[in-house]
């Protein structure tokens, strides 16, 4: 795919993106944004200030790696230092997904990690999601913090007092992985109400995931078919 049309594809699957987390409830109004990095020198990100329900194919923003605007009417959103500063550390991220989401959110305004109790935030999302510390938000510092806790495992990271930051290598894996840990809050907030949740530990996080990375669902055949 030449670079024009992978922009093209980037700009429709970002919109894509953004109608189903807002019609999920895992972003509201005009708040949280999406971006994806179709080349190695630009990313399409929406726009700052524009409500879901309005947001259009043209109304998306493709800027260069220093954040300058080279397509596009409107002005970035106001996150976009977190992603472009997530994608220069991490070369294998494609995609994020910075939602909102209100149990996530929960556990940030708390500055508590998400722990793995059950096996989807294990096998999706690869362990917890762990708290970066608080930063004004759209600040450079945000997203130093952020990249700090990402490292260059982790897949998500809470945002203390403000929200979630998921990335992938596509659109489809960060907003699975979205799905996963708000589920996953909920399950925590619930269990609490319940008891005392068990934490699953870091062997048994790690096995989970191998697993689901190597044998889970038809990769296995796929893979089988592809070497025969
Ligand atoms: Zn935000």
């Amino acid at each position: 795919m030449n670079v024009v049309s992978a922009v093209r594809k980037a700009k429709e699957e970002a919109v894509k993106i953004a109608h189903t987390i807002f019609k999920e409830g895992l972003v509201f109004e005009t708040w949280g944004n999406v971006s994806s990095r179709p080349t190695e020198k630009q990313v399409v990100i929406t726009p700052s200030g524009i409500h879901y329900e309005k947001l259009q194919y043209k109304d998306m923003i493709v800027v260069n790696m220093s954040g300058e605007v080279d397509e596009g009417k409107w002005k970035p959103s106001s996150e976009l230092p977190l992603h472009l500063s997530i994608y220069q550390a991490r070369k294998d991220v494609k995609a994020i997904i910075h939602t909102h989401s209100i149990l996530a959110t929960a556990f940030a305004v708390c500055r508590q990690e998400i722990p793995v109790v059950v096996e989807d935030l294990a096998q999706v999302v690869g362990g917890p999601v762990k708290v970066a510390e608080y930063a004004h938000p759209g600040s450079d510092e945000l997203a130093l913090n952020a990249v700090k806790v990402l490292g260059t495992e982790n897949n998500a990271v809470l945002l203390a007092n403000h929200g979630l930051v998921v990335l992938g290598d596509d659109f489809p894996t960060a907003l699975q992985r979205c799905r996963v840990i708000e589920r996953n809050a909920q399950i925590i907030i619930w269990s609490k109400i319940l008891g005392s949740p068990y934490t699953l530990g870091p062997k048994e996080v790690k096995e989970l995931r191998k697993k689901y990375l190597y044998e889970y669902g038809q990769k296995l055949l796929k893979r089988g078919s592809h070497s025969c």
